[in-house]
């Protein structure tokens, strides 16, 4: 690949700092260079280099998904994705995982498939260039228990094939369980602690015993593996503080000792809400049958009031709080994932900045790559977004794809801006 310069571009470096003039040049798949500007100063080209002159457009870190489901279909049950064959199946997860790309997610965190292997095979398929997409952590499917939140089984149709999740009763199943999904190379157990009330089960029930829990955990460590917990009932948030579980996604029942606990402990967790799921079901799935009033009775507008009130308190207690959470249903398609981040501006309290970092200096360690990811600083790689706008004077230009000049990856473009020729320079078309 070869190496690129940036000039004449405002750097937002993930540091928190306001954005600053300068020129970026990457080398190879890592940032060799960041260099402040101004006063019609420039540093000399860099031999060789593709140069590309920003006109003033906003450089970032590409974005990190923390909370994602590539086999997700954008369909609107959970049975219409399981019943997906698997050959049709990894195909749409490969057209999925470019369109993440595309939308400037240069990293997602896998958070569940729906099939035991789709999610390994895409990762594995992506490292080796086989397709494009984002750098991902592969999941397991959602380990769940008979009659919870994942097993969509009917009682005549027992067949594992039919279940949404990897269904275990015991500790015995559950050792088993995360061994098999340790063999087939995921990098993440997902677990199922609470309900989900569409499904029948409702979110603030908690189906898992304390041991199963705690062998999921133990033997996850034991592969190296990460746990991360569906987690919406007061109870399973305590859990997850209780056993070690990094990465907990939704946590809308937050009670105080529940806040107090994760606070004692908030640098060994993540938690990513997922809004735009609660948001959406509320409000825009109507054409599905999910009216207000139905998704009212599921109890969805009481769990949105409360998850908003304990991310406010959590962004208050400097809890990390990430954007991303089950995009892939036909009210919450792939793609518009950006919205989280208009989500945590105008709901959870947090400045356009704060939206920013979440979502790509805390991605870093969410990545586990927290030294190499995450900032456009020297050494880091080059992961990079040329913005068409400033997203800390509107956070919503994220969503759009227009507004996304380019998404480079790893030091290659996934999609170079829009050239027009210049006389010294290339420069993106205004
Ligand atoms: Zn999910």
């Amino acid at each position: 690949m070869g190496d690129v310069f940036f000039t004449n571009v405002r750097i937002f470096d993930g540091g928190g700092e306001a954005p600053f003039t300068g020129e970026v040049l990457v080398q190879g798949n890592r940032i060799s260079r960041v260099t402040r500007t101004g006063y019609g100063i420039r540093t000399p080209t860099v031999m060789g280099a593709q140069v590309i002159d920003g006109a003033g457009a906003f450089l970032m870190p590409g974005l990190v998904e923390a909370h994602t489901h590539f086999s997700w279909n954008d369909q609107p049950s959970l049975d219409a994705i399981q019943r997906m064959p698997p050959e049709e199946h990894i195909l749409w997860c490969a057209e999925v995982a470019k369109r993440y790309l595309d939308m400037g997610w240069t990293s997602c965190v896998g958070a569940a498939a729906a099939k035991p292997r789709l999610d390994v095979v895409i990762r594995n398929a992506i490292n080796d260039g086989t397709i494009v997409g984002p750098r991902y952590l592969a999941a397991s499917q959602e380990i769940t228990v008979p009659g919870g939140l994942g097993d969509t089984t009917a009682p005549h149709l027992p067949q594992h094939e039919f279940a949404f999740g990897a269904i275990v009763s015991g500790a015995e199943e559950m050792r088993r369980c995360v061994r098999m999904f340790a063999k087939y190379g995921v990098d993440t157990l997902k677990i199922n602690l609470s309900g989900e009330s569409i499904t029948g089960m409702p979110s603030e029930m908690s189906q898992f015993t304390e041991e199963e829990v705690a062998v999921c955990v133990d033997e996850a460590k034991r592969w190296g593996k990460r746990v991360a917990a569906h987690a919406r009932s007061t109870w399973s948030i305590k859990q997850c503080v209780k056993q070690g579980i990094e990465v907990i996604y939704h946590a809308s029942f937050a009670d105080e000792e529940a806040l107090d606990m994760l606070e004692a402990k908030k640098l060994d967790h993540f938690v990513a809400p997922g809004l735009a799921w609660l948001i959406n079901t509320c409000h825009n799935a109507s054409a599905w049958g999910l009216t207000p009033e139905v998704t009212r009775k599921m109890g969805y507008h009481h769990e949105l009031e409360c998850a908003i009130e304990s991310m406010r308190a959590m962004r208050k207690r400097g809890i990390r709080i990430l954007p991303g959470g089950d995009y892939g249903f036909a009210w919450t398609p792939h793609g518009t994932n950006a919205k989280d981040l208009e989500y945590f501006v105008k709901h959870v309290g947090m400045s356009t900045m704060e939206a920013l970092l979440s979502a790509t200096a805390w991605g870093g360690p969410m990545m586990r790559m927290g030294k190499v990811l995450g900032y456009v600083r020297e050494g880091y790689l080059a992961d990079l977004l040329l913005i068409d706008g400033d997203p800390l004077a509107d956070i919503t230009v994220l969503q759009d794809r227009e507004r996304i000049l380019a998404v480079m990856k790893d030091g290659e473009f996934h999609r170079a801006p829009p050239l027009r020729h210049a006389r010294t320079a290339t420069r993106w078309a205004a």
